[in-house]
């Protein structure tokens, strides 16, 4: 496994799910972790349960403001920002008929503007030292479309492009950036999904069943790290084969 030692990391949404899964990631391989969530107790208490390398701090990826200030305060406090996890992401909306404007506000607000915002900060973090890795989480839905889902959809289509635009504009300053695409992961954001769905994307998956939070996390972990050094602008699939 590759080394974190004194490597600082930020994981926005670490509270549960597939952030707090790659915090423990991080963590595990010797990175010095901190986490975001929207209400600072939930955001400590969670960080405390992971372990002493861990912090945890309130916050909003839709602020803009907010976003730069913590990550100017992450990087004075730790002296470096080396990986940077905009992880932080909502789904809402429902069948086109459904959708109100309040969800389409809220899910672009939350997964690509708070997406941007955070590459945006770590970017500026990173390019002091000329390094630096940052993985966005995309989904296989904003690859190929998912009936009931056009605003989430459309939001993490977005984001796999925040990935490929910046990873063209960061890569001569030494930062990469790269997304993620999970297929149906059994979190807190999938609970809500009908037996007939969960039932469904099973069948259609060749390895027979969802993924785990874990498992996502350790691509991250891995995208993230100097092992995956050449590695910039990609959208890699965890989905069990979903998509084939
Ligand atoms: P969860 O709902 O379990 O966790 C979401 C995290 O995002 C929480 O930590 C939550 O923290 C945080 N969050 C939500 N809104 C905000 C906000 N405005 N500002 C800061 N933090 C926020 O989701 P998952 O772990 O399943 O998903 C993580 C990411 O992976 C998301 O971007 C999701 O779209 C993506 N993804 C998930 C898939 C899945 O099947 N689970 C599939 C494909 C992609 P808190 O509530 O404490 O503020």
């Amino acid at each position: 496994m590759s080394t974190f030692a004194g490597k600082v990391a930020l994981v926005t949404g670490g509270t549960r799910g597939i952030g707090l899964a790659t915090v423990q990631a991080l963590a595990d391989a010797g990175a010095t972790v901190v986490l975001t969530g929207r209400d600072e107790t939930v955001a400590k208490e969670t960080a405390s349960s992971v372990g002493p390398a861990v912090s945890g701090r309130a916050l909003d990826v839709t602020d803009a403001k907010a976003v730069a200030a913590l990550v100017k305060e992450v990087t004075k406090e730790h002296g470096r920002l080396d990986v940077a996890v905009a992880n932080a992401g909502i789904m809402e909306g429902g069948l086109l008929g459904m959708i109100r404007p309040d969800d389409v506000d809220r899910t672009l607000a939350t997964n690509v503007a708070g997406t941007l915002h955070t590459v945006q900060a770590a970017a500026r973090a990173m390019m002091r030292k000329k390094t630096g890795s940052i993985v966005v989480l995309a989904s296989v839905v904003g690859e190929y479309g998912s009936a009931g889902q056009t605003v989430y959809a459309a939001s993490k289509a977005a984001v796999a492009n925040i990935a490929r635009s910046a990873a063209k504009e960061l890569g001569r300053s030494g930062i990469r950036v790269n997304a993620v695409a999970p297929g149906v992961i059994e979190t807190a954001l999938t609970e809500s999904l009908s037996e007939d769905a969960r039932a469904s994307n099973i069948a259609k998956t060749p390895l027979g069943r969802l993924g785990q939070a874990g498992e996502v996390a350790a691509v991250i972990r891995f995208l993230a790290s100097d092992e995956a050094s050449f590695v910039t602008g990609q959208v890699l699939g965890i989905d069990g084969g979903l998509v084939l």
